[in-house]
């Protein structure tokens, strides 16, 4: 059975004490997480450890780095490796996040290689496709999105492709308060599914966990988490307020 997964991305905001406070008060949290249910904290680099402490042994949660280099180590000046995570006990990183792709030019080639990298280093790539406005209003955002798993997952062997977890965000959904319809990420993730499905077949398709990102909230969770293709959301802006991430916690199916 595939996880639900309700993952944060903290993005680069708060400081040491509000990232302490916010993953303590979600931690100390009354959650009851079921057996295929995960919670993830995607943290910038400098909160990894204090997330790590905190987050500790507790069963199906998990801290994620937000971004890791594509070379194994050298002269990269401000970089980090996957090697560095692994070395810190954080096997989770997202992938090829929009404002990745889009601020620091990351190609699908690049971030190829760096899911390559993640998991030759035992780390779960959370790997972000999603369309712009423009794609999407022209139709063609199954051809867009499609190509994105193409060119950076379609490499990897059948038992690789497992060790993924796919995040659908619709660029034009991010930040942005305009949340996809249920129809609308049902659709492009029953499309995502059965991509993965005619590459890697039924039983494989099936097993990996999509997740929806674009202003997921505390009140529409449920709603979208409702979707037989949505496992669960990755989500900014409402992760960063306890009472809202333990709500979208408790939405998971
Ligand atoms: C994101 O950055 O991955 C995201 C989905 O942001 P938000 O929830 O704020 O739209």
């Amino acid at each position: 059975m595939r996880k639900q997964i309700a993952a944060a991305n903290w993005k680069m905001n708060l400081n040491f004490q509000q990232a302490d406070k916010l993953i303590n008060e979600i931690m100390g949290a009354d959650i009851k997480i079921k057996e295929n249910q995960l919670t993830i904290f995607a943290v910038p680099y400098p909160y990894l450890s204090m997330s790590k402490g905190v987050v500790g042994d507790v069963q199906n949660y998990k801290v994620a780095a937000q971004n890791c280099y594509q070379k194994i180590s050298g002269a990269y000046t401000g970089e980090v490796s996957v090697e560095m995570l692994h070395s810190m006990g954080i096997y989770y990183c997202i992938i090829g996040h929009s404002e990745r792709r889009e601020y620091f030019n990351e190609s699908n080639a690049t971030l190829a290689e760096k899911i390559n990298l993640c998991l030759a280093n035992e780390i779960t790539p959370i790997f972000c496709c999603g369309e712009p406005l423009s794609v999407r209003e022209a139709g063609k955002q199954d051809e867009y999105v499609g190509v994105q798993l193409k060119e950076s997952l379609f490499h990897l062997s059948a038992e690789q492709i497992k060790n993924i977890i796919v995040a659908y965000e619709p660029i034009w959904a991010i930040g942005t308060g305009k949340t996809a319809t249920t129809e609308q990420a049902q659709e492009m993730h029953q499309y995502l599914r059965s991509v993965l499905a005619v590459q890697y077949g039924n039983d494989i398709a099936n097993e990996i966990s999509i997740l929806y990102g674009g202003s997921v909230k505390a009140g529409n969770a449920k709603e979208i988490f409702s979707c037989p293709d949505v496992d669960g959301g990755l989500v900014g802006g409402a992760s960063l307020v306890a009472h809202d991430f333990i709500e979208i916690i408790k939405a998971l199916k």
